[in-house]
């Protein structure tokens, strides 16, 4: 049973095992094992997977039956070991487990997450309000992908949203409910998308896969490129990985099983809006240069599929309303500023169309039998991965920053904590050195100083400040940052080509941004007329998305939080709630750039091995201690081994747990801390199972 850990022709199944740990080591076990099809290595309990990018037959029911209530160290390598592990300290010691899937775009932590979800779907019971919750939480992906991911030049299925799923167990250890809790979604790209990439899935899904009285209905065509914002730049539209037909009906399908069939009108027309919206073109008249719509018959299509006043909805994409000393005046938009407004609107709708969607899981899932505080939880956070473009934006900025904070977490938990525990037990131990990103988490989030709140600072300036003018502030500012640099401050820089480049030295790699858009994108402003337009919109459910939109003109709002500072206030407290549980790791890595299922990368691969810290995770795991037990768990797992008659209640657990160690002479590799036993090297584990199942 026991031999799976032991080197064979595929490798050393745990990283600690290796003779030397040094990356030329690593590196050799990582091909060696990828060659053989083995995607999945352990460094202890934590699961390094790389992405195969070819369908393995290593997650059919056998697996499942094989792997199900088993030990990690019992058999070779696999995700399920860490979902099984996840799920008995949920089930058995009734404790909060989550299970953190990082690694760059592309790595798979996606498909991880689907293949946990799959395997607690498969372990767990079959009762009908169980089984419902299952579905739910299986089939939400699908729709969840369609509206949120999309083909970028990292990943043809890439997140444009952080997920993280809490699921509920109850005492039976069987799923009752769950929760969805979303970050920030990518809007941007619902008008914009860069060279070779796509917008989300969804649109092409709903062109390809739309039936013709449904396309007729919305005044659809089948062409994507009809439509501007599916014809941005470059045309793009057919991925040979994707089948948007079939995944149009997996959608609809996805819909009907969840009960939610009665979203898809309100889903889809407003999607069509959408797309309609992208065509609305703006002149100018010559004598007043204020706009008004060239093709004013787009605008009763509009206002049928929003079910919106068409004069309204005219008002509110050709000028505003504002008010003055309570006085309201109408103050019409330059063609500019409209076509301006008309994205900030389209990208807005789409914002709230997502948000409702994940309320509306949240709505069928969320507890109903049983009370909170009665369940479990174990939680899957699937974020987007680190990414660098040939033009990296506001949104690379967010998205790079929030893996910074997880980076961080993992440093926590798993580098520091476990320096920290080896010191309170009282175990002998020589410091490991790596790399803290902290100070880049600081650079972005610290108040006053840091990035986010320097971009605040400019938003709030009530003059025209430009992102030129927030450029040179952090170049001011932050000028002896050792991991921040802009144009200004290294002019000779070759990479910074661009009088608007700032620089960020992340911990995944150099990252250079460009400042234009990040003022607007911060304040992300939207004209309120838009608001109170689809606010009186009949259509209940799209009348629910803008609840503000019912403030009068006249009243004063406040002025809402920046994006940024939302962002950084969600992944602050989403980095809180996993702090207060018990964590799982999966480090996925992406074996090269162009999708080969045989091709591993060696420098890809070995600058992801660095910056993801694993030789450090190695180091702290192997220079210490592989295993540790608290003693009540030894002693309730090994007692059988020992002949002496049990409960001997004069025996204490420590004393308990030595008469083991002894009776089977395994003193020399052991230590004993405070309150748990400390075990050196694997073949000790393996010569109490073998003890065990004798
Ligand atoms: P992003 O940060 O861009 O969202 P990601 O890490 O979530 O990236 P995935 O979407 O999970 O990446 O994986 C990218 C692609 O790699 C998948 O669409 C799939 O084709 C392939 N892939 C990943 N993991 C596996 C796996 N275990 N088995 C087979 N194919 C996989
Ligand atoms: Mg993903």
């Amino acid at each position: 049973m026991t031999q799976m850990l032991e080197v064979d022709d595929c490798g050393v199944s745990d990283f600690i095992m290796m003779d030397n740990i040094d990356m030329q080591s690593f590196m050799n076990n990582l091909r060696l094992r990828y060659s053989k099809g083995k995607i999945y290595t352990y460094i202890g309990e934590v699961v390094v997977s790389v992405n195969p990018y070819r369908n393995i037959t290593i997650y059919e029911k056998e697996y499942v039956d094989k792997y199900r209530g088993r030990e990690m160290y019992e058999l070779p390598p696999h995700i399920f070991a860490l979902a099984d592990s996840s799920y008995k300290a949920m089930k058995r010691r009734a404790r909060d487990t989550c299970i953190v899937i990082s690694g760059e775009s592309g790595a798979g932590k996606t498909e991880a997450s689907k293949i946990i979800m799959r395997y607690i779907a498969c372990v767990t019971g079959e009762q009908q309000e169980v089984e419902r919750v299952k579905n739910i939480l299986l089939q939400s992906n699908c729709i969840l992908e369609a509206f949120g991911n999309s083909k970028t030049n990292r990943n043809d299925n890439s997140s444009r949203f952080g997920k993280y799923m809490d699921i509920n167990f109850n005492f039976n250890g069987d799923p009752v409910g769950g929760h969805l809790n979303n970050y920030l979604l990518e809007k941007s790209r619902v008008v914009h998308q860069q060279y070779g990439e796509r917008n989300f899935h969804v649109f092409y899904q709903l062109l390809c896969g739309g039936s013709d009285a449904r396309l007729k209905e919305f005044g659809l065509v089948r062409d994507p490129y009809t439509y501007s914002y599916l014809d941005q730049s470059g045309q793009f539209a057919k991925v040979d990985s994707i089948n948007d037909k079939s995944d149009f009906r997996g959608v609809e399908n996805a819909l009907r099983t969840m009960g939610l069939t009665d979203m898809n009108e309100t889903l889809w027309s407003v999607l069509a809006a959408v797309l309609h919206l992208g065509n609305v073109k703006f002149e100018e008249s010559s004598q007043t240069d204020q706009c008004m719509i060239t093709d004013p018959s787009t605008l009763s299509l509009l206002s049928k599929l929003l079910e919106v006043d068409e004069g309204e909805l005219e008002k509110a994409l050709c000028g505003r309303v504002v008010a003055a000393r309570g006085e309201v005046l109408e103050k019409k938009h330059s063609a500019e500023e409209a076509k301006y407004g008309r994205d900030a609107f389209a990208k807005a709708i789409y914002d709230r169309l997502f948000s409702w969607i994940v309320s509306s899981i949240n709505q069928c899932i969320d507890l109903k039998t049983v009370s909170k505080k009665n369940t479990t939880t174990i939680g899957v956070l699937d974020i987007y991965g680190f990414e660098i473009f040939d033009q990296n934006s506001f949104e690379q900025f967010c998205i790079n920053y929030c893996n910074e904070k997880l980076q961080q977490l993992f440093i926590e938990l798993v580098l520091q904590q476990e320096q920290r525990e080896y010191n309170e037990e009282g175990v002998p131990w020589v410091h490991v050195d790596y790399f803290d990103n902290k100070i880049i988490c600081d650079l972005v989030e610290q108040q006053h100083i840091g990035i986010l709140s320097l971009l605040d600072e400019a938003c709030l300036n009530v003059g025209k400040i430009t992102d030129a003018m927030f450029l040179d502030s952090m170049s001011d500012k932050l000028a002896n940052h050792k991991h921040f640099t802009s144009r200004k401050l290294s002019p000779s820089d070759k990479s910074l080509q661009f009088h608007r480049d700032f620089r960020i030295r992340h911990y995944a790699g150099d990252v250079t941004y460009s400042v234009d858009g990040f003022i607007d994108k911060n304040k992300d402003t939207l004209f309120q007329d838009f608001k109170r337009l689809l606010f009186n919109s009949k259509n209940k459910s799209i009348s629910s998305m803008w609840p503000e939109g019912s403030s009068s003109v006249t009243s004063v709002t406040k002025r809402p939080i920046t994006a940024g500072t939302n962002f950084k206030n969600a992944i602050i407290s989403l980095v809180d709630h996993l702090v207060s549980k018990e964590p799982y790791y999966v480090r996925c890595i992406k074996p090269n750039d162009d999708k080969s299922p045989v091709h591993l990368d060696e420098e890809r691969v070995k600058h992801q091995v660095m910056y993801l810290g694993l030789l450090e995770n190695v180091r702290v795991r192997r220079a210490g201690f592989a295993f540790r037990m608290p003693y009540q768990r030894f002693v309730g797992r090994y007692k059988m081994i020992t002949l002496e008659t049990w409960p001997n209640p004069s025996c204490q657990l420590p004393q308990a747990t030595k008469l083991i160690i002894n009776e089977l002479s395994l003193d020399d590799d052991v230590l004993y801390g405070k309150t748990k036993i400390f075990i050196r090297q694997p073949k000790t584990v393996f010569a109490l199972e073998n003890a065990r199942n004798q």
